[in-house]
């Protein structure tokens, strides 16, 4: 099963992303992560990446496109997996189609989290993960690169019928229930 596991900065999609691993026995692909693993390790990708996470605007396409269909070839991921933070733009998405049809695979779910916004910058300024780009000021910016850049991919994906709109809002089990209904 191969889900998009699609939301704002703040929505829960990492959260949500861990327990359906768990659920499901597929892996979790979380592109912030490797991003920030990168950095934290000094990796070439890490230089690269740095000053853009930091700012909160999105790293290149073609970098990320790149880094996506390198680890998706990991025989970990054979039977599946849950994509956290990709595609973030609709050139993200059209390269995603692009290498599942290469790949004779497809898309089974794309679960759109929805959350207000008010709530969304609340939940990121109380999680204290101790990120560089969760201030108030950066976390604007991100809002603002979701709006713009991110949130025509549901667009996309509505034009193939594939969205299932969640309502993000409540504890993380009762979202997670409703996760769970909607991929049955
Ligand atoms: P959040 O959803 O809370 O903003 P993520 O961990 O998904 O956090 O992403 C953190 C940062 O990593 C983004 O602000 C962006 O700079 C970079 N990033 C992650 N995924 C992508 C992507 N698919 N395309 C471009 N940049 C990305």
């Amino acid at each position: 099963m191969n889900i998009i596991l699609f939301g704002p900065p703040g929505a829960g999609k990492g959260t949500q992303a861990k327990k359906l691993q768990n659920e499901y026995n597929i892996p979790h692909l979380s592109t912030g992560d490797i991003f920030r693993a990168a950095i934290k390790n000094e990796t070439p990708l890490g230089v690269k990446v740095k000053s853009i996470l930091d700012s909160g605007e999105l790293v290149p396409d073609q970098t990320v496109v790149d880094l996506v269909a390198d680890e998706l070839h990991k025989e970990k991921y054979q039977y599946g997996y849950i994509l956290d933070g990709f595609p973030r733009t609709v050139v993200q998405a059209k390269a995603f189609d692009a290498f599942l049809d290469k790949n004779d695979d497809n898309l089974d779910a794309f679960i759109s989290l929805s959350v207000p916004e008010n709530e969304l910058i609340k939940r990121i300024l109380s999680r204290g993960e101790g990120r560089t780009d969760d201030t108030e000021e950066k976390i604007r910016t991100r809002l603002n690169v979701y709006r713009k850049e991110t949130e025509p991919v549901i667009k996309h994906y509505k034009k193939q019928d594939k969205v299932q709109e969640i309502d993000g809002s409540g504890t993380i089990d009762e979202i997670f229930e409703r996760i769970k209904a909607a991929l049955s």
